[in-house]
């Protein structure tokens, strides 16, 4: 029986790789991933020696049919993204759909994702919140943010260095300067940093210290009473 597992690997420190993680790396038959490159280098850091295919954004719709062929024809197949969890502003979610709906067996390890860890030591609520990923970039922005900023739950958002300045402008714009939020960079890694405060504050904070690495970016919810 065919069977899709997908495996999430570390978002900075290689320590965060579960022992699960590493033995299905080391019994699969074959491994997709996002980018062989990164994917072959996390390989070789762990001693694990095996045939490795490209299955990126670009290729996801394209090569799906070619993909499942595989599956079918293999014991187990591994999906890998350059980091994270596959499928979580990753390729992946087609590729799974796609096996559910021809009664493959999918399943995904639990492991290394970066919104989890952020939500909870944002200290804002993390019983109920909303993942949006990474915003559009032009079109259907300034729309998406005014409607986020009426959630009750905690807004989780991906964003890259070079617009975070431009978002937490628009989140003083469009949901108000006093609104809290934290903005957490580099987890896992050496710099990681936690920085929490109303989006105005925070904003001064980023515009006096140019932001570097990776971002998630919590807003609290609108009827929040946290005091950062
Ligand atoms: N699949 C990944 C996951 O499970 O989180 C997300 C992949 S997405 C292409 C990359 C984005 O995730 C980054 O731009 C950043 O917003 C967030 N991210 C990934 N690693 C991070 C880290 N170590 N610290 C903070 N944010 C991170």
């Amino acid at each position: 029986m065919a069977k899709l597992c997908i495996v999430p690997t570390p978002i900075g420190n290689l320590e965060d790789i579960t022992l699960r993680a590493l033995r299905m790396l080391r019994e699969c038959d074959l491994i997709l991933a996002e980018d062989t490159r990164v994917t072959k280098k996390l390989l070789a850091h762990f001693e694990i020696s095996k045939h490795v295919l490209p299955f990126h954004a670009h290729n996801e719709h394209k090569t799906l049919n070619g993909m499942i062929d595989r599956i079918l024809s293999n014991q187990l197949t591994v999906l890998v993204s350059d980091a994270g969890t596959p499928g979580i502003s990753d390729p992946g979610f087609l590729l799974a759909r796609e096996c559910v709906a021809r009664a493959i067996e999918v399943e995904c390890l639990p492991g290394p994702t970066a919104f989890v860890p952020a939500l909870v030591a944002s200290g804002f609520p993390c019983d109920r919140f909303v993942f949006e990923g990474f915003l559009p970039h032009k079109k259907g922005r300034q729309t998406k943010l005014t409607r986020l900023g009426q959630e009750d739950r905690t807004v989780i958002l991906y964003e890259s260095p070079h617009r975070l300045i431009k978002c937490l402008e628009q989140i003083c714009e469009f949901i108000g300067p006093d609104r809290n939020v934290c903005v957490v960079r580099e987890l896992s890694k050496f710099f990681e940093e936690y920085k929490r405060g109303t989006a105005a504050a925070v904003l001064e904070h980023y515009k006096a210290h140019a932001p570097k690495g990776e971002i998630v970016v919590l807003i609290e919810g609108k009827h929040g009473k946290s005091e950062l």
